[in-house]
């Protein structure tokens, strides 16, 4: 083998290998936030759930959403609405402790953690950490009584008797709703 050859050929596939591995990376990361994307969600969700079930354990699943975040576009503009997207999404993952809790941004201004391992009483306290932190930004937003950016979070847990996904999503979603109701920068279960 002429080692010129062997050198190319070894470049060749340590560059296929790397543009493999940043094109795998960026397929479930979200472009503006750098935290996963609704794909690597509803791609791995399923997984933690089987997981869960099979191995009688509990999972929790948080689902918050940025509030007055319609308002803070209109009196500060897109550019600063996406700089605090980015900081809220950031914070989020570094209020997270275990290397299996994950965030994605699920969609506009909403995101949802996935919590394995992890009870209701261990979930609250996670997501009034969150609360917490965002509130601790001190990011000022005028319109709200807050006076700051804030977050409002539904919290549900997999119950052994629940089939499939969409029951925890789903009741985490009516949660996070009803932390609107109860009047936002609120955790709610
Ligand atoms: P609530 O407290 O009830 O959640 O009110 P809200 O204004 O946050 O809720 P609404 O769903 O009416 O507004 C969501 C807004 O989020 C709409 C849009 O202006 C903003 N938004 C969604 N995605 C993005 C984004 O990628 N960048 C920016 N800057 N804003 C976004
Ligand atoms: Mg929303
Ligand atoms: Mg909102």
């Amino acid at each position: 083998m002429n080692p010129e050859t062997l050198y190319r050929r070894v470049r060749a596939h340590l560059t296929i290998k790397l543009q493999h591995d940043l094109l795998s990376q960026k397929v479930f990361l979200d472009d503006l936030t750098k935290v996963f994307n609704r794909r690597y969600f509803d791609t791995h969700i399923n997984k933690i759930q089987l997981s869960a079930l099979r191995e009688n354990t509990e999972y929790a699943l948080l689902l918050m959403d940025i509030d007055y975040f319609k308002q803070y576009n209109d009196i500060y503009g897109h550019v600063e609405g996406d700089v605090v997207l980015h900081l809220v999404a950031q914070t989020i993952a570094n209020s997270l402790q275990r290397p299996s809790d994950f965030v994605a941004r699920y969609g506009g201004e909403e995101f949802v953690v996935v919590l394995p391992h992890t009870n209701e009483e261990g979930a609250r306290c996670v997501a009034e950490k969150i609360k917490n932190n965002i509130y601790g930004l001190g990011v000022l937003h005028k319109y709200s009584e807050f006076e700051f950016v804030t977050i409002s979070i539904g919290g549900a847990t997999l119950l052994q008797s629940d089939e499939g996904n969409m029951d925890i999503l789903q009741r985490a979603d009516k949660k996070m709703y009803a932390a609107k109701a109860q009047g936002r920068n609120t955790v709610c279960f």
